[in-house]
Order: C-alpha cells, then structure tokens, then sequence
C-alpha cells in the first residue's frame, strides 16, 4: 500500500506539504514515505465536508441506518487487524500484541458508537405551560479531531465513530510521527462505503495543518488529543471563535500502595501500569507512593521484577517493553532522567539505554525506577512519557492525598489495598479523571474518560460521548388555539 497520496474531500491524492519518511525506531528503516497536507488542502476538505454534511442524504439518514454503516466500519478494521498491527508496530515500534489490541479496540468503538447511535433518545420535556416542549441534537458540522502518536489507530476511532455517528464530517490530522495508520483506516472507512466528502485524513505539521483546522470559521468543534501545551494553544485559538473542544491531555498519575496491599497484585499492577507501552501512556502511573512500613522490601521486589522484563523489538511475542516511538523521544526521555539524577535522584535499576546485541540500531531505554527524592522535584512534575517510575515512601493517608493531588496534572491514580472502604474513600479525595483499585489501566469504550485540571476538559466515551459531537436544540410547539394573551 503507497501513503504518498493523502485523503482529501474524498479523493486520494498528492497533498500539498512535502513527502516525509516514517521512521521504524526498532532499526531505524523508513516503513514507508507518506504525503502530507497543507493549508490550500484543509480548504478543500473543509468546504467538502461542509456540504457533505449538509446533504440530507446524510444529514438526515436514520440512525439505524447510518448505526449499520459503523458496523461495517468496525468489521472491516477487524478483518484487517493483523495488517494494521504489522503496520502499526512498524511505524510506532509498540509490541504486535498491543497493536493488534488497538486495532480491535478501534472495531469495539465503532460498534459501541452504532449501537449507542440507535438507542440516543431525544427527550419531550415536562410541559410549563400549552406547549409541546422537545429537546432534541443536531450534527455540529465539520469537525476537527487531532490525535497523538501513541495509540493511533485507539485515538483516532475514539474521535471518528462517535463524530460520525452524530451526523458530522471530520477532518483528521493524525500525529507526525504516526500517519500511516490513520491513512490506512481512511482506506478502510472509504471502503466501508461512507459517502465521500465525510471524512479527510490529513498529516502535516500541527502548527500548520492542525492549527488552520482549528481556526477555519467553518471547524464547529476540535476533539484534541495530545500534550497539555498544544491543548493550551488549541484552547486560547478556540476562545477566538467561541468554538467547543474536548481536550485529552498529559498526565503524571500517582500509584498508591497502602501497608495491607496484596503484593503480588500490586506489583503486577504497578509494572504493567508504568512499563507497558514503554511508558508512552498518558495514563501510566508514575509516581508511586509507597507506606514507610513495607517501602524499601516493595521497592526491592519492584526493582527485581523489573529487570527481568523483557526489552526487544515489539515483532518478538516474548518483548514486553518495546522501543521508544522515535530516537528524538528517546533522547527526550533520557534527559528527563540525566536532569533528575544531577538534581539528587538515585537509580535503583535502568537509568540509559539497555547493553546487549540487538539494542544499538533501535530507540531502546532500559525501564527505570528511581528514588531520593520529594514529590516537588521536577521529574516528579513533568510527563516524561517513557519507562520511568519514581518512588516515593508515605507516612499517612491526609498527607498522601495532599502530596499526590500536588500535581497541575489530574488524570488517573491506582490504590492497592485490601480495605475497600479505606480505598474508596481515597479514591473520592484524589483530583483524577479515573482511578483503578486493585487494578490499573483497564479501560472500556462504555466508561466516559479525561482529565482534571491540566490534564483535560470534557469527557470521551461512554453512551453521552456521542452527544459531545452534537449541538442541543429546543423546541416549542404552541398548542393552545387561542392568541397569545399579552398581545
Ligand atoms: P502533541 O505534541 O501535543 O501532539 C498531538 C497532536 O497535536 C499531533 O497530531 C500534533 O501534530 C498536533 N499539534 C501540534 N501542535 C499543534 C497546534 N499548534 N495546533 C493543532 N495541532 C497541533 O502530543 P504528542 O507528543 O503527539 O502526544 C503525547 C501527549 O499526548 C502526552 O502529553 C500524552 O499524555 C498525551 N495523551 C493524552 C491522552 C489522554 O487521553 N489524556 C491520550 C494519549 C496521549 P504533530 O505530530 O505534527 O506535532
């Protein structure tokens, strides 16, 4: 499959930005050379998809009907699941067990979308007065969706499904790093036979191509995902036109291990929660706050367990920490790490690239756990977005909540105890989006999802994640013969 041609108001096509090369971070090969959009691009989209979805063939199609067109949707990314997961794997590095995990996570939006399209009642409201009162939603539009790279097909399905499924057109701009699934499902959605003009994919650079789609007086909602400085820009750029966004931002989520935990779950939880996908997770727990009393024989078996995951190329089935997605991120990460240790970290295991035939040529970084530190240290405040852990020791639970909520982020937190009522209690005074007891990073399409404070604004997901995509509309019916009395 070429992605030189890029999906333009239901054509493929050269975009107008230049060529690029995508970059496998196992090996540092090009996968492939992909085309990119620009300004004059995003016009056309924009005034196709304006009409696309003006048209009532769409506009006013059934919801069951158009609900039958998701599903197709859906079967057609499962039947290809393998295929997008080789590709995926390729372009991102992420282990084939994760990608293909993606890929049917994908297909289960698309069809949770159709189904919860079909059962979207709207409501006729308790009457105040001789009139027939409805509340009904409308389409928005065209609508933007700005996705990241580390979960791409995941991210992009989570915008698209519920976007159509509300009657919209969107304009796609997937992450730089990450295109060629997002042009791939372009092919997908094409094929499933949605109406041309509803659905343009565009890569490009996001201060180009991702900010003209935000600011086109024609774009009625942008659904963002990525770093919390991009969401603040996207955020100041929509203020000007008084647009709605939905923002799904960074993330720096505290882990809670209280003196009663079941260790061995706890420390399955905790790995899985911060290791897999190399870190590359918004949600990865990353400060780990550990009870005094059992802190330094947790910390130990952590660290033991650690260094027997298996680092490797995300092709090998044995490799559970693949490469970074890039050698730049790569860098990135391991200067978050060189800072923390020149501020006073200590390094209990990783701490660089791991040694060993196989690991030279790739975006390898060891995962890492580090300690020493307070809970004000930076590596404790910024998302590194890579395999790093920083424990931290605990005493009580009212400073724990106030050390954990210490953070501009707000988006997940885990508690590993045996005493659900002190866990849920914890829970209801932990500033996050979501919080998993006795368990970590299990998500469901069903579940709404964001962040607090910086880590976001608005909500995914979930049966209303489809009314994020509409606009709200009342409506009056006189029924009274008579006029009017004031008049
Ligand atoms: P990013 O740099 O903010 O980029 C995200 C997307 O925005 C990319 O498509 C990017 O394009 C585009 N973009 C950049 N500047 C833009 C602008 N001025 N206007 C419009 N679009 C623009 O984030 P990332 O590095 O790709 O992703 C990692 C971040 O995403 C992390 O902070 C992570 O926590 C967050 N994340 C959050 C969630 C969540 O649900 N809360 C989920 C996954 C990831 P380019 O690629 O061309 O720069």
């Amino acid at each position: 499959m070429s992605f030189e041609e890029i999906y333009v108001a239901g054509r493929w096509r050269r975009g107008a930005g230049a060529l690029r090369e995508s970059i496998n971070p196992a090996d540092g090969s090009v996968v492939a050379v992909h085309g990119t959009a620009g300004i004059a691009d995003v016009e056309e989209a924009v005034e196709a998809g304006r009409r696309a979805a003006a048209d009532p063939a769409w506009r006013d199609m059934m919801p069951h009907l158009r609900a039958r067109l998701l599903h197709r949707i859906g079967d057609a990314i499962e039947a290809d699941a393998d295929g997008i997961a080789a590709l995926q794997t390729a372009d991102t590095g992420k282990t084939l067990a994760e990608t293909r995990g993606l890929a049917l996570s994908a297909a289960g939006t698309f069809r949770y979308m159709a189904a919860a399209l079909e059962t979207m009642d709207d409501v006729l409201t308790t009457p105040r007065g001789p009139n027939l009162t409805l509340s009904v939603h409308e389409p928005i539009g065209v609508v933007g969706a700005i996705t990241p790279w580390n979960s791409p097909i995941a991210s992009d399905a989570q915008k698209l499904a519920p976007a159509l499924a509300a009657g919209n057109a969107v304009l796609l701009k997937p992450a730089e790093w990450t295109s060629l699934v997002s042009l791939r499902l372009a092919r997908i959605v094409e094929g499933a036979g949605l109406p041309p003009g509803l659905l343009s994919v565009l890569p490009g650079d996001g201060a180009v191509v991702g900010d003209a789609i935000v600011r086109h007086r024609q774009i009625g909602k942008i659904a963002f995902t990525g770093g919390t400085v991009t969401g603040r820009r996207i955020a100041a750029a929509a203020a000007q036109k008084l647009m709605p966004i939905s923002l799904e931002l960074g993330g720096k989520s505290p882990t809670i291990v209280m003196a009663d935990a079941d260790i061995d779950r706890a420390i399955a939880g905790i790995l899985y929660g911060v290791f897999s996908s190399t870190g590359q997770s918004c949600i990865a727990g990353t400060r780990l706050f550990v009870h005094r009393s059992i802190f330094d024989s947790f910390v130990a078996q952590l660290v033991a367990r650690t260094q027997a995951l298996r680092v490797g190329p995300g092709t090998d089935p044995a490799t559970q920490v693949a490469p970074l997605v890039a050698f730049a991120h790569r860098d990135s990460v391991a200067g978050h790490v060189e800072r923390a240790v020149a501020a006073g970290a200590e390094i209990l295991t990783g701490g660089g690239r791991p040694v060993g035939e196989g690991y030279a040529g790739g975006a390898y970084y060891a995962p890492t756990i580090l300690t020493g530190v307070t809970n004000d240290a930076a590596i404790c405040q910024q998302e590194v977005f890579g395999p790093v852990l920083v424990a931290l020791p605990f005493d009580d639970v009212d400073s724990l909540v106030e050390t954990a909520n210490d953070s501009v982020y707000g988006l997940a937190c885990g508690i590993w105890t045996r005493d659900f009522p002190a866990a849920y209690a914890l829970a209801r005074r932990i500033e996050a989006g979501t919080v998993w007891i006795n368990t970590y990073k299990q998500f469901s399409i069903s579940t709404p999802f964001g962040g607090m404070k910086e880590s976001g604004l608005g909500r995914e997901k979930g049966r209303d994640g489809i009314r994020q995509y509409m606009n709200q509309k009342s409506i009056y019916v006189g029924m009274d013969p008579a006029p009017l009395r004031w008049a």
